[in-house]
Order: structure tokens, then C-alpha cells, then sequence
């Protein structure tokens, strides 16, 4: 069960991370939340073979309850700024699709 603050969930305040592991997986911390709810989440990060540029995130850890738990992973399409968690849903926009943005923009992605 989420204690956080639906606000909270779109919020990063410190940019997300791209870490590169050996087999060609990268993955994304996200960081959301502001004081004590602050938390990082870690995502395996790929694009998907689509005619979109569109990634898909895949929790590193399922067994980590999230902001978001029963869903483990989220497909992010940068062009038409879309993503299928139900945060996005509600607000139309998220911390998943703002966090591939603006790691895509960075030129951190694969
Ligand atoms: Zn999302």
C-alpha cells in the first residue's frame, strides 16, 4: 500500500541515472518524491522495436513494492509522450516519462 502522495509520484527532483552493466543492459534510477518520501527505484531500460522511440522499463527488483506495486514493468513512447502506468492515466504525465526524456535528452540511453 502506496503512503505517499500522488503528487509526490511525478516529482524528480534529482535527475535520473543511467548506469551501464556488462551484457548491453542499462539501467535507470529514478529518484521521485521530496523530503522524507524521497526513494529511488531501478529500472532495466531498452528500446523497443517500434516505429515510436519508445523504451521499456522493467523493475530491477520486483519484489520492491513501489509507488506502483502489482505492476513491474512500463513501456514509455517518447513520440507520443505516453506510458502506460497508471499515474500517467490519471495525470498524463509521470515519473517514468519524464525520467526517459530527459535521459534520452541527456544521450544516456541505448
Ligand atoms: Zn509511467
Amino acid at each position: 500500500v502506496s503512503h505517499f502522495p500522488q503528487t509526490a509520484v511525478a516529482v524528480n527532483p534529482i535527475p535520473p541515472v543511467v548506469r551501464h552493466l556488462d551484457f548491453g543492459l542499462a539501467v535507470l534510477d529514478i529518484t521521485s518524491g521530496k523530503g522524507k518520501s524521497v526513494r529511488t527505484d531501478s529500472y532495466f531500460v531498452e528500446p523497443i522495436d517500434c516505429a515510436d522511440l519508445a523504451y521499456s522499463l522493467v523493475k530491477t527488483d520486483p519484489a520492491l513494492v513501489g509507488t506502483d506495486p502489482g505492476n513491474e514493468a512500463y513501456a514509455v513512447n517518447l513520440t507520443t509522450s505516453t506510458c502506460d502506468c497508471k499515474g500517467w492515466h490519471r495525470h498524463n504525465h509521470c515519473k517514468h516519462l519524464d525520467a526517459v526524456r530527459e535521459a534520452y535528452e541527456e544521450g544516456g540511453l541505448p
